[in-house]
């Protein structure tokens, strides 16, 4: 009989719990490709592909969305057909070649837009304080993933070289981007800034232990 005492490992939960919203993320994610007039794969590298106005090599495309090359490929072949995407050689390497998006690619990643997902309007109906913190649980665990090599690294703040975590004594925006030499808060920590530049990996380290060591405790309810 099934009971708490019972119930599998926090962790197995955990992942039980993630993987319902990944369900949930998935149909978002076809509904939303639908209004783009691609598939989700498709519509995931126009993703990659829209905040990077140089491109990317296709092998670098493959790793940003965990697929193999020749996957990546079958899918930049059906977006370099509809116009959205092209193909030119990589500088100074004449047989690789870089993806950049096109105007017909942006207009079809801008249409996505029209179909709402579930997941974030779930999201957005938490109260501000937990929207911050499953914010926080998430650069968390995406952090992880990169630290253990699951998965490249992000362009989120906390690996950016720009972060300087709590240089600030204002409890609403303790950080600073050196970027644009500006203070900000937690909800507007980035998980995928244009202007990210990676930061060393001793550096990446420090800063996470400045940002974790200063995290106030979670919301109460
Ligand atoms: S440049 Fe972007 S990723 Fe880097 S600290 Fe500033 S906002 Fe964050």
């Amino acid at each position: 009989m099934e009971s708490p005492r019972t119930a599998p490992p926090l962790p197995m939960r955990v992942l039980e719990g993630l993987e319902r919203i990944a369900t949930a993320i998935r149909a978002d994610d076809w509904n939303r490709a639908r209004a783009a007039g691609v598939n989700p794969t498709q519509l995931a590298i126009l993703d990659v592909l829209e905040g990077r106005p140089a491109g990317l090599a296709v092998r670098d495309l493959a790793s940003q969305l965990g697929v193999s090359q020749p996957t990546a490929t079958d899918s930049i072949l059906a977006l370099e057909r509809k116009g959205m995407v092209e193909k030119r050689p990589e500088p100074g390497d004449g047989r690789s070649q870089r993806v950049q998006i096109t105007p017909a690619g942006r207009d079809a990643h801008a249409a996505r837009a029209a179909a709402p997902g579930a997941v974030a309007q779930a999201a957005s109906a938490l109260p501000d304080d937990q929207q911050e913190y499953l914010l926080l649980l998430v650069v968390s665990v995406i952090r992880q993933l990169q630290e253990s090599q699951a998965i490249p690294i992000q362009r989120m703040c906390v690996s950016c070289r720009y972060f300087r975590p709590y240089a600030h004594a204002d409890a609403a925006k303790p950080h600073h981007c050196n970027f644009v030499d500006a203070a900000f808060g937690q909800q507007d920590l980035r998980i995928d800034c244009r202007e990210h530049e990676t930061a060393d990996p001793s550096v990446r380290a420090a800063t996470w232990t400045a940002f974790e060591g200063s995290q106030p405790p979670p919301p109460s309810r």
